[in-house]
């Protein structure tokens, strides 16, 4: 959870391709821009230093 938990839905909800990382619906099994098959999820998992 980020500072803004709306933001937090909104990235949650895209997917960034490997190669171009062009932004994709999550609904999108590859990328719509280069067609490259693996996608990541953009989570953002801050570790933070205690
Ligand atoms: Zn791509």
């Amino acid at each position: 959870m980020g500072k803004f938990p709306v933001f937090d839905a909104e990235i949650s909800k895209v997917k960034v391709c490997r190669r171009c990382k062009g932004r994709n619906s999550i609904n999108n099994e590859k990328c719509r821009r280069c067609g490259y098959k693996f996608l990541r999820s953009k989570n953002k998992v801050v570790k933070r230093k205690k």
